[in-house]
């Protein structure tokens, strides 16, 4: 979907109060009804009509039918326009550029602040992924039914915004974290192609154990990656060094499945070295032993994080929701169908998973290995 940045000026504050009155009342209503709508902006009953089909015929919110009363639902591009007000009203960010990313569950655009430095701003878009099929799974979104697409995209968010914090602050490589608000981060560019479009490298061995010792530093400091493979580690442009992206799945070495999770990340980078450089090692790092050395780090990162506000109950429904999708698969057509939760005009957009476990697809595909993703000139903001 497109961002509309021209939206942003040109919202006036009349909309932006229904806009907001429909974002709140979604709270406890799937469908927001227009009488609550015009309670909760405390504008007038004749002056909410009129502004409500503005809003509508931009697609911030959507007119939705019902047996009961007639109302309206925000939409991917109302929550949109809303976050990136917020982030344009701290002057984190001031104008959106090209996109350069679109994953199973995220989009990616290339934004500026007001001095025209480039940055990454990431929406996240859990629930594009069909909501029904997951509910019947599970009742785990509770009283939350209605708001689940937005209130599920946030938590992605926070839990990201959370973990890239904290990692930055400890030296490892990952983007420098700008801002965040509801379901999107703010972070700096990265000027890099994803692993996934390097088809060859100068010293493979050498990669390959950086990559690993990685994978060790996060789990002496209490954490897995969970999702560690050519998709979501950059090889920076210059410097042939990788930075790690992507951390709505981590979990903490002490969770339950933290072996799986671990042994999991391994071997992907593993199997894509096998595959994409012919290199092989008998050196790979074992679980138990990365998290003896635990006390070498001297922090926990994993305590750290639930105590800077990311919890465990929020972890615990993200979680939850995660595995649900990946239990319910995207591969049936009647998930798509039967959308109901997210905005309708979203539901073309699907897009079809990468590999089971990476949320994510590059803009470009196998196809063209060496293609740069990012054309124009940039400065880039992180080492
Ligand atoms: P998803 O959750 O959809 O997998 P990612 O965070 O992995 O999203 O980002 C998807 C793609 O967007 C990456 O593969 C990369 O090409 C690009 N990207 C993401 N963050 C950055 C960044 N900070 N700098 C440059 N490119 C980025
Ligand atoms: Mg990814």
């Amino acid at each position: 979907m497109m961002l509309d940045a021209t939206d942003l000026r040109y919202v006036t504050s009349d909309e932006f109060r229904v806009l907001t009155a429909v974002e709140m009342g979604s709270k406890n209503h799937e469908v927001v009804p227009l009488s609550l709508i015009v309670q909760i902006s405390g504008l007038r009953n004749g002056g909410v009509n009129k502004l409500v089909g503005s809003l509508a015929k931009r697609n911030l919110i959507s007119k939705v039918q019902n047996s009961k009363y007639d109302g309206y639902r925000l939409t991917y591009g109302g929550y949109d326009y809303l976050a990136m007000r917020a982030l344009s009203k701290r002057d984190s960010m001031h104008s959106v550029g090209n996109q350069i990313g679109v994953g199973k569950e995220s989009d990616i655009y290339i934004v500026a602040d007001t001095e025209g430095n480039e940055m990454v701003l990431k929406l996240h878009r859990l629930g594009r992924v069909s909501f029904r099929a997951i509910k019947e799974k599970r009742d785990y979104l509770g009283k939350r039914k209605s708001a689940s697409w937005m209130y599920m995209s946030r938590l992605a968010a926070q839990k990201e915004w959370a973990f890239m914090k904290i990692l930055h602050e400890h030296g490892f490589p990952v983007p420098r974290p700008i801002d965040q608000a509801r379901h999107c981060i703010l972070m700096g560019f990265i000027d890099a192609y994803p692993l996934r479009q390097v088809s060859e490298v100068e010293n493979p061995g050498k990669l390959y154990s950086s990559l690993m010792d990685i994978i060790v530093r996060f789990a002496q400091a209490g954490l897995i990656h969970g999702d560690y493979n050519e998709f979501n580690i950059l090889i920076h442009r210059e410097t042939g060094e990788p930075i790690v992206i992507d951390f709505p799945q981590m979990v903490s070495t002490s969770h339950e499945n933290a072996e799986w999770y671990f042994n999991r990340d391994v071997e992907c980078i593993r199997t894509f070295f096998k595959r994409r450089f012919r290199y092989e090692s008998a050196l790979y790092p074992r679980f138990r032993k990365s998290v003896e050395e635990s006390g070498e780090a001297g922090f926990k990162l994993d305590v750290m994080v639930e105590a800077s506000g990311f919890g465990r109950k929020e972890m615990k429904v993200l979680e939850e929701y995660m595995d649900a999708v990946k239990e319910g698969g995207h591969d049936s057509e009647e998930f798509s169908e039967e959308e109901s939760e997210a905005d309708e005009s979203e539901a073309d957009e699907d897009q079809e998973a990468g590999s089971p476990d990476s949320g994510a697809k590059p803009v470009q595909d196998e196809e063209m290995p060496d293609a740069p993703i990012i054309q124009s000139e940039v400065h880039s903001e992180d080492p």
